[in-house]
C-alpha cells in the first residue's frame, strides 16, 4: 500500500543482571526451585520496608546515560496498583512522573535516530505457571505462583513512535541487547525473558500526523517473532483501512506457530493504577560525581568500535560489525592484534575459525580454552613459514580440544611445514611419475592441471608441503 504509512512504537523491558533482587538481598540467579529467593519484602509481607539495590540504580543510570538521556538531578519511585496474583503486594514499585532518564536516542545503521522518551526502574511481578494440560489438575484448573522473580531489577525503555517498518523495530531491539550485554547491564537473554518487548502500532494514510488507532502487541519472545507479528499486523491494519473497516484500540497477542496476532481484551487505555508517590523509599538526588564516575564507567560502544575497527585497521564494515557486536569478541580480538597479529589476519580467525567452532561445538567465548596470545602465536608460526595456514587449521583445533601451544603441537606431531627443496622436488617427481595424464593436459595448455598437481603433493606430504614452493618448483619440473 503506497499510500498507507505504519507507524510503530516499542516499550521494551530488560531485567537486569544485579546480584540480588531491586529492593532486597534475595539472589536473582535464574532457573532456581520455585520460591527459594524470596523474603518478607519480595512477598509484599506486612511491615516489610524496600532498601533500594546500589547496584541496580548505578546500573539503571549508566543504560540512561549510554542512551544519551538526560539524567533527572532528583527522581522518585511510585506504587502502580493492580490486583494479580503475582503482584503479592497489589502494588508494583515503578516509576511515573519523574522516571530517572528522559530523551535518549538509539542511532540505526541506516544514520535513523529512533527517540528514546524516557527509561524508568522498576520491580519485576512473581511468575504464574498454569499447570496440566487445560489447566486441569485432578478434575480442578490451578495456576501456581513463584514469586523468585518477584522484586527483580527491570528497566523500562519506551521509543517515541518513530519506527516506519518491522525491520527497524527489530534492529533497535538487537541493539539495545548489545547496548545491555556491553554495559553488564543485563545478560539481555530474550528466551529466558531478561529482554522482552511490547508494540505499538498503527497505520495511517501518508501524510497525516495523527496516529490511527493503536494496538499493542504482546508475546514477541523473539527478534524474529518481532518482525513477523509486526508485518502481519501491518498488513491487516493496511487491508481494514482499505476496505474502509473501522480499526479499535486493543491489545493482541502474536501467536508464534501461526504467524497472526489475534485480540486479547478491549479497549485498554483506561486503566486508572492509582499512582501516588512511594512513601517508603525517599526520592533521589543524583550528584555531579556520581555522574562523572558513572560516565567513566562507559565502555567504547559498538558503534563507535566498529568505525574506529575499520579507521584504524582497515577492516570491512561488515567484518568489524561482527567483531563488536559482542564485548568479549571484541576484547578478544583486541587482544590477539595487541599480541602482535595483523589485525586482518586476526580478524580472520576469530571471526571464522574461532567463532566458527565455538558455535559448532555450543561454547561461549568465555570457556575456550586459546588465549588471544595462543592465537597470535600460530598466526606468527604461518607468518614465518614454520606451518602452512592448511596445517595451522589442524593445529588450531587440537589447541581448542587440549589448550596447548601451537609450537608444542607442530613439535608433537611433527607439523613443521616442509621448506627443502630436496625433500620437495623428490615428492614432486613421485606425483609427475603417477599423473602423467595430468602432465600431458598441463603440456597441452590447460593451465587447470596445475592445481591437481599441486593438490597432490600437498597430500603426498600429508599437507606439510609450502604450498607457494611447491607450485614454482612444480611449474619449473613440468618445463624442463
Ligand atoms: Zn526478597
Amino acid at each position: 500500500m503506497p499510500d498507507l504509512e505504519t507507524v510503530i512504537g516499542l516499550e521494551t523491558h530488560v531485567e537486569m543482571s544485579t546480584k540480588s533482587k531491586v529492593f532486597c538481598g534475595c539472589s536473582t540467579t535464574f532457573g532456581s526451585a520455585p520460591n527459594t529467593q524470596v523474603c518478607p519484602v519480595c512477598l509484599g509481607l506486612p511491615g516489610a520496608l524496600p532498601v533500594m539495590n546500589q547496584e541496580a540504580l548505578d546500573g539503571a543510570i549508566l543504560l540512561g546515560l549510554a542512551l544519551s538521556c538526560t539524567i533527572a538531578p532528583r527522581f522518585k519511585f511510585d506504587r502502580k496498583h493492580y490486583y494479580y496474583p503475582d503482584l503479592p503486594k497489589n502494588y508494583q514499585i515503578s516509576q511515573y512522573d519523574l522516571p530517572f532518564a528522559e530523551h535518549g536516542t538509539v542511532t540505526l545503521a541506516s544514520g535513523k535516530a529512533i527517540r528514546v522518551k524516557r527509561v524508568h526502574l522498576e520491580e519485576d511481578a512473581g511468575k504464574l505457571i498454569h499447570e496440566g494440560a487445560g489447566g486441569q489438575i485432578g478434575g480442578g484448573t490451578a495456576a501456581l505462583a513463584d514469586y523468585n522473580r518477584s522484586s527483580m531489577p527491570l528497566l523500562e525503555i519506551v521509543s517515541e513512535p518513530d519506527f516506519r517498518t518491522p525491520a527497524e523495530a527489530s534492529e533497535y531491539l538487537k541493539a539495545m541487547q548489545t547496548l545491555v550485554r556491553y554495559l553488564g547491564v543485563s545478560d539481555g537473554n530474550m528466551e529466558e525473558g531478561s529482554l522482552r518487548c511490547d508494540a505499538n502500532i498503527s497505520v495511517r494514510r501518508r501524510g497525516e500526523t495523527t496516529l490511527g488507532a493503536k494496538v499493542e502487541i504482546k508475546n514477541m519472545n523473539s527478534f524474529r517473532a518481532v518482525e513477523r507479528a509486526l508485518a502481519f499486523e501491518a498488513a491487516r491494519q493496511a487491508d481494514a483501512l482499505s476496505q474502509g473497516e473501522p480499526l479499535v484500540q486493543e491489545t493482541r497477542l502474536f501467536d508464534d506457530a501461526t504467524g497472526e496476532t489475534r485480540a486479547m481484551r478491549g479497549k485498554e487505555g483506561a486503566h486508572d493504577y492509582r499512582y501516588f508517590p512511594e512513601p517508603d523509599l525517599l526520592p533521589f538526588t543524583v550528584s555531579p560525581a556520581l555522574l562523572a564516575a558513572l560516565k567513566a564507567r562507559i565502555p567504547e560502544l559498538p558503534a563507535a568500535r566498529q568505525a574506529r575497527y575499520m579507521k584504524e585497521w582497515g577492516l570491512p564494515e561488515y567484518d568489524a560489525g561482527v567483531l563488536t557486536a559482542d564485548r568479549p569478541v571484541a576484547e578478544y580480538f583486541e587482544a590477539v592484534v595487541a599480541a602482535g597479529a595483523a589485525a586482518k589476519t586476526a580478524s580472520n580467525w576469530v571471526m571464522t575459525e574461532l567463532l566458527g567452532a565455538l558455535n559448532a561445538r555450543n561454547q561461549p567465548l568465555t570457556d575456550a580454552r586459546i588465549a588471544p596470545a595462543q592465537l597470535a602465536a600460530l598466526i606468527g608460526l604461518i607468518g614465518d613459514g614454520t606451518i602452512s595456514g592448511k596445517i595451522a587449521k589442524t593445529v588450531f583445533a587440537a589447541m581448542l580440544d587440549s589448550g596447548k601451544d601451537a609450537a608444542v603441537i607442530v613439535r608433537e606431531q611433527g607439523l613443521v611445514q616442509i621448506t627443502d627443496e630436496g625433500a620437495l622436488a623428490a615428492a614432486i617427481t613421485e606425483v609427475l611419475g603417477r599423473n602423467a595424464p595430468s602432465v600431458a593436459d598441463y603440456k597441452s595448455g590447460k593451465q587447470a592441471a596445475i592445481g591437481f598437481l599441486v593438490g597432490q603433493v600437498m597430500k603426498a606430504t600429508g599437507g606439510k608441503a609450502n604450498p607457494q614452493m611447491v607450485n614454482t618448483l612444480l611449474r619449473k619440473a613440468l618445463a624442463a
